[in-house]
């Protein structure tokens, strides 16, 4: 799919693109240089209705009805299949439109086409249990699909997650309407028409793209979806949970992290190093599991920061195409954000050990290049270690106790994810138990890759689960029978 073609696509609403309406469009920017890659429909409550329509049709119909587990992992095998055919347009769009480095993309196409072949193979093995109520009685319990999904995704890893999404969806007998985020629409565009191709069921899938405000609000508000999913800010999540409630519909809320890396003084330091670094800047720090903060070991925090520093200065800056080790964040309203705590940091004579400042590339100066950013001496509670900042940029924060680096840890509104560095195997569990957050990854941030292991925040990094079998839960509800026989 060139840019010049997705301006030729609308809403993918019943098995159809909408004819997009001229007077509302939406430009959808390429971050690396400021060019307008394409135009997108401005889809509202009209769009957003209709598409629910269309999904509640869908999942009524015989059609999807009579398919049965079976031949629905198998329309899962099909996509990840056409996922990987496609995987270089999938990669070159997903970096155009976000920014993210293309050996990123490449990865995140590859993740997309792992969620198809893992739910593919839970599709058929949904089942219940019986339950040994009492003699003359059989009970047994049914998981059912629970009908039409939303599913608002964020501009950070939009085809990631609109693939798992669309994975666990299929899997579990739904229907659904996605709508991604406005910045970075395209791969969940091009995944629809790549999908469009496999004959998947009229209205089963829709993507309706639009403004939060707009198209996101009407989806969480409609009264005929019967669960959504939200991926993105606290602020957002908050206002998606109080539009769901009104019509009683549950909701999974994957929302923001501040995630620490504990790194004692037995660690192995070469690892440390490369995972508190890599954990930052992915994707230019514009993750929700990126490990954010740095609490650190008092006794080895000099050598271990000025090592940090001198990695973070031999990384590569440029346009996502380029494939360097950071690319551009995604505008000049994050780039905004993240000046403001670079200001504050100042104001507060906070010392800034690198970064703390944009880098200009030539050809590309509608870009936002940063600098990766590293605050140093942060005390635990100064807004910089406890707001998010989504951009490349890691607070350091010392300890001198396992209990003090364990309340530093749990001492944000946050609860998604923390790294622990350790060679001591009773200390690593020790504390993993303490931490109050949603994944713990020990000696390798990040290990495992992700798609079986159920991903979901305590505390304000949300609830509900995605990922992995504990997916299937939310998707799901459950029924129980009960038969009296004499
Ligand atoms: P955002 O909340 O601004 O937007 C997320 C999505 O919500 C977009 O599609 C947007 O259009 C939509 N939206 C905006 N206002 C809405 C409204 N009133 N009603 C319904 N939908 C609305 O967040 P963002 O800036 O796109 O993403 C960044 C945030 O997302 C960060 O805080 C990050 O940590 C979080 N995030 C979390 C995860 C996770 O899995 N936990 C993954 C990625 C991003």
């Amino acid at each position: 799919m060139k840019a010049v073609d997705v301006q030729t696509l609308g809403c993918y609403i019943n098995g159809e693109w909408t004819v997009p309406d001229e007077a509302k469009l939406i430009e959808v920017k390429n971050p690396g240089d400021g060019s307008v890659l394409a135009y997108v429909p401005r889809g509202d409550k009209e769009e957003i209705d209709q598409a629910v329509q269309a999904a509640k049709t869908a999942f009524l119909s015989k059609e999807w009805k009579e398919l049965t587990p079976y031949a629905r992992g198998q329309l899962l095998n099909q996509i990840a299949e056409i996922i990987r055919e496609n995987k270089e347009e999938l990669a070159r769009l997903e970096t155009l439109d976000v920014g993210k480095p293309l050996g990123q993309s490449a990865v995140d196409v590859e993740i997309a086409a792992r969620y198809f072949e893992y739910y593919a193979g839970i599709a058929d093995k949904i089942f219940g249990e019986t339950i040994p109520v009492e003699p003359g009685i059989i009970d047994y319990t049914v998981r059912e699909p629970i009908g039409v999904v939303g599913h608002i995704i964020p501009w950070n890893y939009p085809l990631q997650i609109a693939a798992r999404s669309i994975a666990v969806s299929i899997a579990t007998g739904n229907a659904m309407v996605l709508k991604p985020a406005e910045d970075t629409p395209l791969t969940t565009l091009k995944l629809a028409q790549l999908m469009e191709t496999l004959g998947l069921p009229k209205g089963l899938l829709n993507v309706v793209t639009g403004y939060g405000y707009e198209a996101g609000a009407a989806l969480s508000s409609h009264p005929d979806i019967n669960h959504i999913t939200f991926t993105g800010s606290v602020e957002t999540g908050k206002r998606v949970m109080e539009s769901a409630a009104k019509n009683i519909v549950p909701v999974t809320l994957e929302l923001g992290g501040k995630s620490p890396n504990i790194v004692f003084a037995d660690c192995n330091e070469e690892q440390a190093l490369e995972w508190v670094r890599k954990s930052i800047i992915q994707n230019a720090g514009q993750t929700c599991s990126a490990g954010s903060r740095l609490v650190i070991d008092k006794s080895i925090k000099e050598d271990f920061v000025s090592k940090l520093v001198e990695a973070m200065e031999k990384l590569t800056i440029g346009p996502g195409m380029d494939n360097p080790d950071l690319g551009p964040v995604l505008s000049q309203k994050q780039f905004e954000r993240i000046q403001e705590f670079i200001d504050l940091a100042k104001q507060d004579g906070i010392t800034i050990a690198t970064g703390g400042e944009r880098k200009l590339i030539e050809g590309c100066e509608n870009g936002y290049y940063l600098k990766p950013t590293i605050f140093d001496n942060v005390a635990a509670d100064h807004h910089l270690a406890q707001e998010e900042i989504f951009g490349p940029v890691l607070t350091v924060t010392t300890f001198e106790t396992e209990e003090e680096a364990i309340a530093i840890a749990n001492g944000t509104p946050y609860g998604l994810v923390a790294g622990i560095w350790t060679e001591n195997v009773g200390r690593a569990h020790r504390v993993a138990n303490q931490l109050q957050c949603g994944q713990v990854f020990i000696n390798h941030y990040g290990a495992g890759g992700g798609i079986a292991q159920p991903f979901g925040g305590y505390k304000k990094s949300g609830f509900g689960r995605e990922k992995g079998l504990e997916a299937l839960k939310s998707y799901t509800q459950l029924k129980n029978v009960a038969l009296k026989y004499y």
